[in-house]
């Protein structure tokens, strides 16, 4: 059954990179398309329905039901085929225009009501962000972390309290949203978190140690070219607006990471050299300069411990291995760390994410930025998959705040447990590196009898105390 899956979720390989490409200057429309959610019985039906569909929506083949987007012309052979399917866009164009038209008087101007009330422009979002920071500039700073191929800034927020303590270097939790354009819900749930850990400093305890002890740095728009392409354009692009060799446009940011780069894996979702493809992993590691400025500044902040990408959609907790079947050195860990982000989302609003390595719970991938940054950022990394029902990409309003609500407390438990696991005790001179020089920092502190040099923390100073530093050292806590 689970090699039947396997090879089920191997096959979708080339629905994902089918969509067709639209022309600069006009948008894709997809008038009479219709998503349906199939049960896919057999090899059969789910080669039927990959011909039917240009674009499968879901990830994989849920047992629930599976979404393909379906032009008006298959749907005949569709009904014919008897493969068992609910409609759950009946128009996917007229979705898109309602969606447009209820965004449209609102997109160029100031907010009314709350920030999170309906999607945000990425203009919107980045005042959003000077909003956030005016609020609390004594915990906020906004920064631009790069800029896009088209010069679009990638604008960033920083939440730390400096005055709170704990020594010049703490653990940096990461988040970054909008790799993929078409993944709104990604942009306000990111933004969302930034919004809680400002507002709730002061009457959230829970919250506020989690700023005093770590370095928050979230990137709601990974992909400010392609997220501004779905506003303007197509509403379903995904990639960013790379011009490829041949006319195509985009590169897929999610399959463009330096670690295992280019490798080919079954199942097409992993990625490919075709430039067409919705994921086309690039000319070249970092071939882009989104995913290139995110590397930049996590190398240059060796204090980064955890990393937590998100996406839209099917309800995943994603963590490595993208790249391999077999599980990671730390997979006790993140299974540990899945189950517990799992209970608290559902304690939310009672809705099931479901946890588990990239490779096997949804699909191999080569060039992922969960990968990177574990493999060559030695950070923790999760990957998660909002939701998606009703609507699937084109979500309504009324799902954001539910969705940013139930995520929050798994990530405000992921910077609890960078804190906990990460105290940089063993930096002794607090550079946020491990180096020699906190050997000679520690012995300093050994010899002049100071009680920070009880690293086992038995109320006395002996070398069993030189191995607690040099274990913790090596670990880099
Ligand atoms: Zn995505």
């Amino acid at each position: 059954m689970r090699h039947a899956l396997l090879v089920v979720a191997t096959l979708l390989a080339c629905s994902v990179h089918a969509q067709p490409l639209a022309p600069a200057g006009t948008g894709e429309r997809y008038d009479g398309h219709r998503v349906v959610r199939a049960t896919v019985r057999s090899q059969r039906d789910l080669d039927t329905l990959l011909r039917l569909s240009p674009d499968m929506w879901s990830h994989r083949v849920e047992a629930g039901g599976t979404d393909f987007r379906v032009p008006p012309g298959s749907m005949a052979a569709l009904r014919a085929s008897g493969i068992p399917f609910a409609v759950v866009v009946p128009d996917v164009q007229r979705a898109i225009d309602a969606e447009r038209a209820r965004l449209a008087p609102q997109a160029g101007g100031p907010i009314d009501g709350s920030f999170f009330d309906d999607f945000k422009t990425y203009a919107q979002v980045n005042a959003y962000l000077l909003t956030l920071r005016d609020l609390r500039p004594d915990l906020a700073e906004v920064f631009t972390i790069g800029a896009s191929l088209e010069g679009r800034e990638m604008r960033a927020i920083r939440i730390r309290n400096p005055q709170a303590g704990g020594g010049a270097c703490k653990p940096m939790v990461l988040l970054t949203g909008t790799q993929h354009a078409r993944e709104w819900i990604a942009t306000m749930v990111t933004t969302y978190l930034a919004d809680r850990f400002i507002r709730q400093y002061d009457t959230d305890p829970a919250i506020k140690a989690v700023v005093d002890a770590a370095d928050i740095v979230i990137v709601p728009i990974v992909n400010p070219d392609g997220y501004e392409w779905t506003w303007t354009n197509t509403r379903l692009w995904r990639k960013n607006r790379r011009p490829n060799a041949g006319g195509s446009f985009g590169v897929d940011l999610n399959r463009n990471w330096g670690f295992k780069w280019g490798l080919p894996l079954p199942g097409g979702n992993g990625g490919n050299a075709n430039p067409g493809s919705d994921v086309y992993w690039g000319t070249g590691p970092f071939s882009e300069p989104e995913t290139a400025a995110i590397r930049d500044f996590a190398l240059g902040k060796p204090q980064v411990r955890w990393h937590n990408d998100i996406h839209s959609y099917g309800q995943y907790l994603l963590y490595p291995w993208g790249w391999s079947p077999d599980p990671s050195p730390d997979d006790a860990d993140f299974a540990s760390l899945g189950a517990q982000f799992r209970a608290l989302i559902l304690a939310v609003h009672n809705l099931a994410y479901a946890p588990g390595r990239t490779y096997t719970r949804l699909y191999p991938v080569s060039g992922g930025i969960t990968d990177w940054f574990y493999a060559d950022r030695k950070a923790f990394a999760f990957l998660f998959e909002l939701r998606g029902s009703p609507g699937g990409f084109v979500l309504p309003p009324d799902q954001i705040i539910p969705n940013c609500e139930e995520v929050f407390p798994a990530i405000l438990a992921a910077a609890q447990w960078t804190i906990q696991r990460y105290p940089f005790r063993a930096d002794t001179d607090h550079d946020c590196v491990y180096t020699l020089a906190d050997f000679g920092a520690f012995q300093t502190l050994f010899a002049g009898g100071d009680p920070r040099a009880d690293f086992n923390g038995d109320g006395v100073l002996n070398l069993a105390d030189f191995g607690a530093f040099q274990t913790a050292w090596a670990l880099g806590r």
